[in-house]
């Protein structure tokens, strides 16, 4: 699945009055990474969007790309999959959304479902503690991993996408 440039321009330009609304100053190297992930709907991790951005401003740092996405996350522009370590996940798509997540390739899609939007949440989980946000992940297969299975090429794309967390 491909954004389109419309919803891309959308994003920056909601990220870049955002940044000013805050008093965040929009470097060269911030706005770079605010369409490195503008642009993705791969919910990539840090050092992903850290490759994307060096392919066009070699000076960028790996630091700098994390604090500029955790930046983002704090004002409420992208959010995060996952546990909050090192191998989070950012997520640029704000629309209420669920996500398939590939057991195999670790691919996650973006999907829409009203019925889950309207899921109510259940007593027991009131009992633990406030609710600021929900969503259902899928786990399974991806049409490409299927046929790759079915084809018995289990090892040609199998690459994991997320690396495991330093010790
Ligand atoms: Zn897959
Ligand atoms: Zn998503």
């Amino acid at each position: 699945m491909k954004i389109g440039n419309v919803e891309i321009g959308r994003r920056l330009e909601r990220f870049q009055a955002a940044c000013r609304r805050a008093g965040v100053k929009l470097t060269h190297q911030r706005l770079e990474i605010l369409r490195e992930i503008a642009g993705s709907t791969e919910h990539p991790d840090a050092e992903t969007v850290y490759r994307g951005v060096r392919a066009r401003v070699p000076t960028v740092s790996l630091d700098t790309v994390y604090r500029t996405l955790w930046l983002l996350d704090g004002l409420g522009l992208i959010t995060t999959l996952g546990p909050r370590r090192e191998s989070v996940r950012f997520d640029p798509n704000l629309e209420h959304h669920h996500h398939f997540l590939c057991v195999q390739c670790g691919q996650a899609m973006d999907f829409e479902s009203p019925d889950l939007n309207a899921l109510p949440i259940p007593a027991s989980v009131k009992k633990i503690g406030s609710v600021l946000a929900t969503h259902v992940e899928v786990r399974g297969l991806c049409v490409a991993c299927t046929k790759e299975t079915a084809t018995g090429r289990t090892q040609a794309k199998g690459r994991p996408r997320r690396k495991p967390s330093k010790p």
